[in-house]
């Protein structure tokens, strides 16, 4: 089978991951075999093997998979997608990131009879727009915060001051990058956010949530689903917070680990959220189909929705993904056609661990320094430990000249550079030994926190 990929992130690279393993599992030989060949021995047939993978933009990590080919292509021109497909035979197409779903490039695709993972644009409208989730999930009792919604900022400056909780967010209704919600504490703060987000995101806060702040801890809890079934991922935990103690700015993730250890009460209610909003989205007519991603925050007395996302997390996807132990390929094409059931039941290792640490520049998140020397990645990669598993994945890097040097080197192109991963049996072996290699990623200023995964462990020693 052949497939593309549609996005050049750590995300992605970590999805094409999974996606290799579904043909490099199946063979015990580092010479890569034909299809026949993996095909007689599996007993799977040749559509269910994945032997091409097309990835635009990809980047220079992606590039590196085996069997795997970044491309340029105009996603925004979804027709030149269209015709891609047409010409390459693909048989699957995944959608990473949000923006091009919420363009609708699965409903063009699927108009063209390509078999698409992610959802469609009325679907994508659960991330989209913060007002239409929200309007959502109280239509369908799905637990969150309480909130009003505003057009105008005076309204919801009044609303601020009038309110009595103990704390305010204030979110951007439109898609801002993960960059249009401000958590404040106290009621100038609130105020000051309402003309924030309105000066910095324009459109994207022409509509704006102000919601009741929540106290606890953060998980994660994201499913595949064809529309009506779904099959849970083990719960995650993102870092969101620049630095260590969980202090700083919000920024897009500062590393995961997945598992996040609940209570199996947790666990449940997780699932029946997931469940109501997947039912949800089918009573109303829009039935959602591909990762469904919701952002939770787990209180000492409830479990409250955050968030939906219409996709896979980053950076949770590098942590949840190594554990993965069924072939996500038969999952993502049984998802796109509406039949789950058909597709083997989705498995993850049982007593492993995976910690995630992203190696940031230092000016990060106010800014992102472009063009400095990345090395060390094999030295944070090489691995004689059977206990464990190790991956770097690529977040932003480039291929580019650099002065003083003949050939083109590796460089950052953006604030989070890279994704080390270390899968393990315990949370403190992944969490230490993720550290020890996120340390051995070299370019100037480079950072990471040295706390991921810790309220992980913290849980599991109560
Ligand atoms: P992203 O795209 O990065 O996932 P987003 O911009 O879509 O994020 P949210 O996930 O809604 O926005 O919020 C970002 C972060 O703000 C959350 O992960 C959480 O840390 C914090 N946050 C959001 N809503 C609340 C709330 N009601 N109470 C406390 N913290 C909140």
């Amino acid at each position: 089978a052949s497939i593309l990929v549609l996005g050049g992130g750590g995300r992605e690279h970590a999805i094409v991951h999974a996606l290799t393993k579904c043909r490099e599992s199946r063979s015990d030989d580092k010479e890569p075999e034909s299809i026949s060949d993996i095909c007689r021995k599996t007993g799977e047939t040749e559509d269910e093997v994945v032997d091409k993978i097309y990835v635009t933009p990809g980047n220079p990590g992606i590039a590196k998979e085996k069997g795997v080919e970044c491309l340029n292509l105009d996603v925004k021109q979804h027709q030149s997608v269209v015709e891609f497909c047409r010409d390459r035979s693909v048989d699957l197409v995944v959608v990473g990131p949000e923006a091009p779903l919420a363009d609708g490039i699965t409903d063009t695709l699927t108009h063209a009879g390509i078999l698409v993972f992610g959802p469609s644009k009325a679907a994508a409208m659960l991330e989209a727009d913060k007002a239409f989730s929200k309007a959502f999930m109280l239509r369908h009792g799905i637990p969150t915060a309480e909130s009003a919604v505003f057009t105008d900022p005076d309204s919801a400056k009044s609303f601020i001051q009038q309110s009595t909780w103990k704390g305010w967010v204030i979110k951007a209704c439109g898609l801002a990058a993960g960059k249009g919600v401000i958590v404040t504490s106290d009621k100038v703060e609130a105020v000051a956010a309402v003309d924030e987000l309105r000066s910095v995101h324009g459109k994207a806060a022409s509509s704006l949530l102000v919601e009741q702040r929540l106290y606890g801890s953060e998980i994660s809890a994201l499913c595949f689903t064809d529309g009506r079934s779904i099959a849970m991922m083990p719960p995650s935990q993102d870092h969101k917070t620049r630095y260590s103690g969980n202090t700083g700015p919000n920024t897009g993730g500062m590393g995961a680990v997945c598992p996040y250890p609940v209570d199996a009460a947790t666990s449940a209610l997780c699932k029946d959220i997931l469940q109501a909003a997947v039912d949800g989205m089918a009573l109303d007519g829009v039935p959602f189909k591909g990762v469904l991603y919701a952002g939770l925050m787990l209180c000492v007395d409830k479990l409250a929705v955050l968030e939906f996302n219409c996709r896979f997390g980053d950076p949770e996807t590098e942590a949840i993904l190594p554990l993965l132990d069924t072939n996500i390929y038969l999952t993502m094409k049984a998802c796109a056609r509406g039949r789950l059931c058909e597709a083997p039941l989705v498995r993850f290792l049982q007593d492993q661990v995976s910690c995630a640490v992203v190696v940031v520049t230092q000016d990060y998140p106010a800014s992102a320094t472009k063009g400095l020397l990345i090395s060390g990645l094999e030295a944070a990669s090489e691995n004689h430990n059977s206990e464990l598993r190790v991956k770097v994945y690529h977040n932003s890097t480039a291929i580019s000249p650099v002065a003083g040097s003949d050939s083109n080197c590796l460089v950052t192109a953006g604030g989070r550079v890279v994704t080390v991963v270390v899968t393990a049996s315990s949370t403190s072996v992944a969490r230490q030994e993720a550290c020890r290699r996120a340390a051995l990623v070299k370019f100037e200023g480079a950072e990471w926190r040295d706390d991921i995964g810790c309220m992980a462990e913290e849980q599991l020693s109560l």
